[in-house]
């Protein structure tokens, strides 16, 4: 297996039968730079055959009921707000833009929107439904003029993609002098990571193929010539959620059942509630997760701002600005 650090290095095995569906994962970590990778890396038809209900998003694009919809458009609006306060208005790429929430508020406010978006469902959704002009594809296929843009943000991307270092270059290529890039990833050095291991939410198996800590992804910016501006250890949207459904996990309610609730993924797949086990299995599930609630979320909560505080975030964001 050949690493991101290019280390002559070899790969341990760290963590075994992670169970999804019919698959078995196991995650390997570089010896050189800890960087850990995903064992098998399935392919897209997999992917889409092994779970129960589909897609990542429903066909709107919306992936989660109203009240968690506008959740997430506040902190999409802290994003941009955070943004705003290193570049007041400008061009900005959003790479993996999803439905592009984030430019749709950038466009609002004067700025001059791109989104990129390799899922052709979720890119006929900015298209159609936000009017924004969407390359759609892997980014580092695109032919884009050099200093093109003043601000890059990916969020949650660079763990999705089988050659992370080629975009980041992709990026230096296509960014101005001084430009910034937002980036944030799960990190694999949090305290969540730690407490969860196998059971930890941001696994996020089989769609994340590299987990990285934050001194991996500050290194990988480095390289490339890029000066580390922050790194925000608290993630409203991200870290208190990771807590909940890691708890959840080690308790042994079914992997990542909550979140499959507020994605309507269980719901979706009534059909297979016909079966008197699978009926049982569900309600079993969902009661527990709604009684173990009460007592999760508050811990959830402190165990965030716990983390944050010692600059062990489950997923963090890091800005960066070109120097070279
Ligand atoms: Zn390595």
């Amino acid at each position: 297996m050949k690493c991101l650090c290019k280390k002559k290095s070899n790969f341990k095995k760290k963590i075994t039968d992670i169970r999804i569906g019919k698959y078995n994962f196991s995650i390997y970590k570089c010896t050189k730079c800890g960087i850990g990778k995903t064992y098998p890396i399935l392919t897209k038809k997999e992917i889409e055959s092994f779970h129960d209900v589909g897609q990542y998003r429903d066909e709107e694009g919306k992936r989660f009921n109203n009240l968690i919809e506008y959740l997430v458009n506040v902190f999409k609006e802290k994003r941009a707000k955070r943004i705003m306060s290193f570049k007041s208005v400008g061009k900005i790429l959003d790479i993996g833009a999803g439905r592009g929430l984030l430019l749709s508020i950038l466009k609002k406010k004067g700025w001059n929107v791109v989104a990129s978006e390799v899922n052709r469902k979720t890119a006929d959704v900015i298209r159609n439904r936000f009017k924004l002009p969407v390359l759609e594809g892997d980014i580092d296929k695109f032919k884009i003029k050099k200093n093109s843009f003043d601000v890059i943000n990916m969020s949650h991307v660079l763990e999705h993609l089988k050659d992370p270092i080629s975009v980041i270059k992709k990026c230096r290529f296509i960014l101005k002098k001084e430009g910034f890039i937002f980036i944030a990833i799960p990190n694999n050095d949090s305290l969540q990571s730690k407490f969860g291991k196998k059971h930890w939410y941001h696994l996020s198996l089989p769609y994340h193929l590299y987990h990285l800590t934050e001194k991996n992804l500050l290194d990988l910016l480095k390289l490339n010539g890029f000066e580390i501006k922050y790194i925000k250890h608290f993630d409203g949207e991200m870290n208190i959620f990771g807590w909940t459904q890691t708890i959840l996990n080690c308790l042994g309610i079914k992997r990542d059942f909550l979140f499959d609730i507020l994605t309507y993924r269980s719901f979706r797949s009534f059909k297979n509630l016909r079966k008197p086990k699978n009926f049982f299995n569900f309600f079993s599930n969902l009661f527990f997760t709604f009684i173990s609630l009460i007592l999760i979320l508050p811990i959830s909560f402190l165990f965030s701002i716990l983390e944050a505080i010692i600059q062990k975030g489950g997923c963090i964001e890091v800005c960066a600005q070109l120097k070279q």
